[in-house]
């Protein structure tokens, strides 16, 4: 641990950012992950169907969007394939009778 100016627990999408940002004003940051995937509940993947890519907590990412961090740091994360991607009606929930809402 001495090796480290500050270490996170978990690679959630708020440790990543303050590791990113502390990285980058030097600090030797370590960040420590139990799950095979980083991004905490911010990640996207093939969660039901081969081909289909699922939120698999967060879907909307407007207050990232528009936080300060996002601001900083717009053209790094787009660099490394950050997109959002604007939809409209996307919130639903199906029942299991088939109605939905
Ligand atoms: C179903 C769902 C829908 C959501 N929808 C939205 C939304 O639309 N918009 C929005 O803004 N927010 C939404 N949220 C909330 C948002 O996802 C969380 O606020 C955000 O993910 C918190 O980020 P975090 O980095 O603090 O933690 P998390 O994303 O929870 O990440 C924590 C990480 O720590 C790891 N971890 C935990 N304990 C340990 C340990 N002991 N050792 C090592 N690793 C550990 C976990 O595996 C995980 O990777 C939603 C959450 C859920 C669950």
């Amino acid at each position: 641990m001495s090796e480290f100016d500050a270490i996170f627990v978990g690679a959630g999408h708020n440790s990543l950012a303050c590791a990113a940002h502390l990285a980058l004003k030097g600090w030797n940051t370590g960040i420590f992950e139990r799950s095979k995937t980083i991004g905490g509940a911010v990640q996207s993947r093939e969660f039901t169907l081969p081909g289909f890519r699922h939120d698999f907590g967060a879907m909307n990412l407007s207050l990232f969007a528009g936080s300060a961090f996002h601001k900083k740091y717009a053209n790094e994360l787009k660099s490394h394939g950050l997109e959002f991607a604007p939809v409209a009606n996307c919130f639903a929930s199906a029942f299991p009778d088939g109605r939905w809402f």
